[in-house]
């Protein structure tokens, strides 16, 4: 594991360019969500989003159709630690394992994902926990 992480510029949206792990709101397989559609490949659920709702960024549901995250767990007591999909995982795991977090140099670093997570992600103290969190989500993927 790099024990320096730099700060990638990504930000919640850019996350968005590649499909979103959700649970199917039928079967409760794994299923994707795009801005478009939602489609479940265990029982051929497809849902299209006709007019675009306002999205929502910011808790564990897909922006979209807001349905539950596939990437979802309980994490250092009260928190939900959520991931749209793998990469979204790595980014996570990598800032957390990192001894050295450097900030980016764009243009307002203070805006990217990992500059913006909550504090309990973050703290010291909860870096072992997190991490074993994201593995066990890790594992869902398989
Ligand atoms: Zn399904």
């Amino acid at each position: 594991m790099d024990l320096r992480f730099r700060d990638p510029q990504t930000r919640i949206g850019n996350l968005a360019d590649e499909p979103i792990l959700v649970v199917c709101p039928r079967c409760s397989r794994r299923a994707t969500v795009t801005p478009e559609r939602l489609t479940c490949a265990g029982c051929a659920l497809v849902r299209v989003r006709s007019a675009p709702n306002y999205s929502v960024w910011n808790g564990p549901v897909d922006p979209f159709f807001r349905e539950p995250l596939w990437l979802r767990a309980d994490c250092c007591g009260g928190h939900t630690l959520w991931a749209f999909h793998e990469r979204h995982l790595d980014l996570l795991e990598r800032f957390i394992a990192a001894k050295l977090r450097e900030r980016g140099l764009g243009d307002d670093p203070g805006l990217t994902l990992v500059a913006r997570l909550p504090a309990w992600i973050t703290a010291a103290k909860h870096r072992d926990e997190v991490l074993r969190t994201i593995a066990k989500l890790r594992a869902t993927l398989s």
